[in-house]
């Protein structure tokens, strides 16, 4: 049995993908040799092992991975043939009974790393089925959307069945049958709002700054923070301006970094029932759509002109958010504030709407001075003021602008 916490670390390593590559002893040559020197007692002690709060597993299902999932098809004996079949080809006849399923999908099989995939999705062998349903009910998501999240990641014969079985049979799905639109978002769901699930990272340090990059999953809105630290209370203060502006989102991802799961932050977002995942369970690339847009925002400040960061990130941010995306058609603005967002670029188009409602003004104007007119030479008071009028106008709640 591991120690609780060999069993901590190798949970919050399962985050991450490797690539282990063998190297002799002698290839080592990147050590220098001030790298070998002692270094004088400092006297420091190494600081005590952070605890980490683990919501990898805050439902308590295991999470199963590609290795399980090879591991598993290996055991089974119709899944190992259908594997055998598919990298060899099927046999003229073969148990409709038992291999039925899957000769009805064998042009659309295949192999990859020892798991069988029907198109996209993987198909799982018995042992982890369970688990995989447990994980797809996490938020009681009722039938419909977790049969729609399960089409997206997996497969195997009769899961429809299973899941409806699933949700049959539970209570909390039963009682809230009729509002499924209150069932809180499940983290492998694609939004349908913007602003309800937001990913976020820490970038950097690049020009002598950390930056927090938050980007919405639906929207793609990205915004960002240079920051001298990444500590967990400036990294709630940045969170709460984003949220003071667009809204206090469902659900936040990120990494395990210690920022994000420090009491401090936990408690940040339970007081504002957020719910933070830490890495997505299946999925280890779960923090994809934080690390993509790290990585354009790298790309934009590297391009975007301007004497401070400041000023270069305005640009680049507001070039990015008025740009459509390529999947959607639409700008992450016109997504997430609902319009496009005047620019100079709409300096080129001739603005019939602008002149025409120029003109009505002007017209509204001649009118409302001849109207006055005939109103005061009627009025017994000529000092009579409509109060009403006068103190809803915009003119006079929002002066300056
Ligand atoms: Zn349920």
């Amino acid at each position: 049995m591991a120690s609780p916490r060999i069993q901590r670390w190798a949970v919050t390593l399962c985050g991450y993908e490797y690539s282990i590559v063998y190297k002799a002893g002698k290839d080592h040559q990147n050590a220098d040799g001030l790298s070998r020197l002692p270094v004088a007692e400092t006297g420091v002690e190494t600081p005590a092992e952070e605890e980490r709060v683990l919501l990898l597993e805050e439902n308590g299902v295991p999470l199963v991975k590609a290795d399980q999932v090879r591991k598993w098809t290996d055991k089974d004996t119709v899944l190992a043939r259908v594997r055998e079949f598919v990298l060899r080809g099927w046999p003229k006849r073969v148990e409709k009974s038992v291999f039925g399923a899957y000769v009805k999908r064998k042009e659309e099989l295949s192999v990859e790393a020892g798991c069988v995939l029907w198109g996209a999705r993987v198909v799982i062998p018995p042992p982890g089925r369970t688990d995989l349903l447990k994980h797809l009910h996490t938020t009681h998501p009722g039938i419909i959307r977790m049969k729609g999240l399960a089409r997206s990641y997996m497969w195997w014969p009769k899961m429809d069945a299973d899941i409806e079985a699933m949700v049959k049979t539970c209570t909390m799905c039963q009682e809230n049958r009729n509002s499924p639109q209150c069932a809180p978002l499940h983290p492998w769901e694609v939004p349908n709002l913007p602003w309800r699930r937001l990913h976020i990272d820490y970038a950097g340090p690049w020009m002598g700054k950390m930056f927090l990059i938050l980007v919405d999953a639906y929207s793609k809105w990205i915004e960002a923070y240079p920051l001298s630290k990444s500590t967990s209370a400036v990294t709630i203060q940045c969170l709460r301006q984003s949220f003071s502006q667009h809204g206090i989102p469902e659900m936040v991802v990120s990494d395990n970094g210690t920022s994000f799961t420090s009491m401090e932050f936990q408690e940040f977002m339970a007081r504002n029932g957020i719910k933070h995942v830490t890495t997505a369970p299946y999925h280890a690339a779960s923090n994809g759509l934080a690390e993509r847009a790290v990585q354009t925002f790298k790309g934009l400040i590297k391009k975007s002109s301007g004497d401070s960061i400041e000023v270069k990130m305005a640009r680049a941010l507001f070039s990015y958010r008025i740009t459509p995306q390529s999947t959607t058609g639409k700008s992450p603005a016109e997504l997430l504030c609902g319009r496009k967002l005047r620019s100079t670029l709409d300096l080129i188009h001739p603005d019939f709407k602008g002149q025409v409602q120029e003109k009505q003004v002007k017209q509204k104007l001649y009118h409302d001075q001849h109207a006055k007119e005939r109103h005061l030479r009627e009025d017994v008071s000529p000092w009579h003021v409509d109060h009403d009028k006068v103190f809803a106008s915009p003119a006079f709640l929002a002066p300056g602008l």
